[in-house]
């Protein structure tokens, strides 16, 4: 390593993408890597990372010359694979990991947590790789563990090779049609324009020395800035997650990025009221597999610097939030950083609407990325909030009368049983929760709810609106005269219901359709081009109405404004004509009904 750069903290690296496409596997292939090939003393265990030296990666590449081309001292993987960790792990709002790869399972495409990593990533503007992984699984690969990928590629038959070709097309051209320019990571010239994708096999190891040797080039070339730290600095970190342990209490497991942290170190931690104050109890490490003599898989150390990924235990972190930063402090400082951390809290004020859905998530980034996503998506939130769902949030959600925003839509979150409880009374019956773990998923759950509701609508005000309909009484088919009089009538257009008031041309209305019959048979309603015997009461043939007479359905104005001005073009051709002589004759006199 460069003596002159010993100040350039490791780059951390997360890994996103689609559930089953390899990100464990990967990550355990990286992880073995680590402990293989490092010598005693060589590999730092972190909590929720692995760290591999330069050291390593130089060995695992082959070319030992590269060991002073790179300046940053190794890569510092987060455990828990998916997007999920990358938004947990916010800091000064953009996210806490400098580096990511999305895994795609070449033999199956993109999915929809694909694109979610790419959007979250593109928002970010994190610099990422793209691994297309399982090549192994390409008919009849030859296998060639720990090789590189040129390596392996040349030992292949034409034909696999173009089977391999075709199948990492498709994935480039996808990539492509999210709006990124990408090629192999070997023909990429300049990694600020293009997308390098590596193909690997995590389960062999195939191409996982390029990967390494990829991320550690775009670590130098876009990370450089803002990678060197002060390693006597205040230690700042994020917390990844917050834990109970047997015999430790609550403890937070953080990602330290910045400076360093001791052992009775003052430290201020996030949370959603006044930020903690704390003193840190003890700084913990997982224990070496070797020690398994001790009770505990935890190993105290006095001090941990950045970036590295540790346990802290301390009093009172109970409300600690994930997500939330983390900062070492000294009596001179401490307001400044309680101001800090409050802000930065503050900084996720998440603007919402007077009218709309509840959003929960279970951290302050996923709930940013929700937020986003679903603001983009144009859908309206009255509220947002990190934490499991409650009985007052289905309290809430009930005394909303539109079923479109009486709904909680919840990431990552538990249903608590007091509110689940209360889910089965009747006074939550409009209440509807949406939960998954992917938030495309929710996002479309809840756009397909809500177009079904607006299809019921639809459908509710299509079956109470009055439509268009005329018709003709026929000569010769009186079969009574009045109360009801019954009269052979054929629909000219449009449609005519039972208990529809009717109209003369002149704009009388005369009676109402107490009864329509087709061949014996009673019906709801005739339709255009039906001859039917229609029952009209209040009207005497011969008086008000007599045969060869052309009569209407009389449309209140208020249907006839739905009619014409919000679903003219759903309506048939006849009944479209139908209304407008409708139209024509109540505008006779009044130019501006109905309008
Ligand atoms: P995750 O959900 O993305 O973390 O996926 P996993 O790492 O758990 O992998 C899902 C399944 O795919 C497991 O059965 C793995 O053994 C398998 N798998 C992962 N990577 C590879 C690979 O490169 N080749 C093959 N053949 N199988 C793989």
């Amino acid at each position: 390593m460069a003596e002159e750069n010993k100040n350039l903290r490791t780059p951390i690296v997360c890994v996103m993408g689609h559930v089953d496409h390899g990100k464990t596997t990967l990550l355990d292939q990286i992880r073995g890597t680590a402990i293989v090939k490092g010598e005693a003393g060589a590999i730092t265990q972190h909590i929720g990372a692995t760290e591999v030296p330069i050291d390593v990666i130089v060995e695992k590449c082959g070319d030992k010359r590269l060991a002073d081309k790179f300046i940053v001292p190794g890569l510092l993987f987060i455990d828990t694979p998916g997007h999920h960790a990358f938004t947990t792990l916010r800091s000064r709002g953009g996210s806490l990991a400098d580096l990511a790869i999305v895994v795609v399972d070449i033999n199956e495409g993109f999915k929809p947590q694909t694109i979610e990593s790419l959007n979250i990533l593109k928002r970010f503007k994190t610099p990422f790789i793209v691994v297309t992984n399982k090549i192994d699984r390409i008919l009849n690969w030859k296998s060639h563990p720990g090789e590189s990928f040129l390596s392996t590629y040349k030992k292949q038959t034409p034909e696999v090779q173009g089977i391999f070709e075709q199948k990492f097309y498709d994935v480039i051209g996808h990539l492509y049609e999210q709006g990124f320019s990408a090629d192999r990571f070997d023909r990429v010239t300049d990694f600020q324009k293009t997308l390098g994708v590596v193909p690997i096999s995590g389960l062999t190891g195939e191409g996982i020395p390029d990967v390494l040797m990829v991320l550690l080039g775009l670590a130098q070339r876009f990370l450089e800035s803002s990678l060197h730290y002060d390693v006597n600095g205040p230690g700042v970190g994020t917390v990844l997650e917050v834990k109970e342990e047997k015999g430790l209490g609550t403890t937070v497991d953080v990602i330290l990025y910045d400076g360093s942290l001791q052992k009775g170190d003052t430290i201020v931690i996030g949370c959603l009221g006044e930020p903690i104050v704390t003193k840190v109890r003890a700084l913990l490490k997982p224990r070496e597999l070797s020690e398994i003599r001790y009770e505990s898989k935890f190993q105290p150390i006095p001090k941990v610097t950045a970036a590295a990924g540790v346990k802290i235990s301390a009093p009172d972190i109970g409300d600690a939030l994930a997500g939330a930063p983390v900062i070492q402090a000294t009596p001179e400082t401490l307001d400044e950083v309680i101001e800090k951390v409050k802000s930065e809290i503050d900084d996720v004020q998440i603007q919402t609407d007077t009218d709309g859905v509840m959003i929960k998530a279970d951290t302050i980034g996923s709930l940013e990325a929700m937020v986003h996503e679903f603001k983009k998506a144009d859908v309206m939130i009255q509220k947002a909030e990190v934490g499991d769902i409650t009985k007052r949030d289905i309290m809430e959600a009930s005394t909303i009368n539109d079923p479109m925003h009486s709904v909680i839509l919840a990431f990552n979150v538990k249903v608590n049983p007091d509110a689940e409880e209360l889910m089965e009374q009747k006074v939550a019956h409009n209440v509807k929760i949406f939960k998954n773990d992917v938030i495309y998923r929710i996002l479309e759950e809840y756009q397909d709810f809500v177009k079904e509701q607006e299809e019921e609508l639809e459908q509710l005000q299509a079956d109470t609106l009055i439509k268009p309909g005329q018709f003709k009484i026929l000569p010769g088919c009186v079969f009574r005269q009045s109360k009801p009089a019954v009269v052979g009538v054929r629909i000219l257009g449009g449609v005519v219901k039972n208990n529809t008031e009717v109209m003369l041309p002149d704009g009388t209305v005369v009676g109402t359709v107490k009864g329509l019959e087709l061949s014996g048979k009673k019906i709801p309603k005739a339709t255009v081009g039906m001859e039917v015997a229609m029952a009209i009461d209040g009207v005497t043939v011969g008086r008000q109405i007599k045969e060869e007479d052309i009569l209407y359905v009389h449309i209140p104005e208020s249907d006839s404004k739905v009619l014409e001005f919000e679903i003219f073009d759903t309506l048939t051709s006849d009944e479209q004509e139908t209304l407008d002589k409708y139209l024509a004759i109540r505008r006779k006199d009044k130019p501006f009904w109905g309008k």
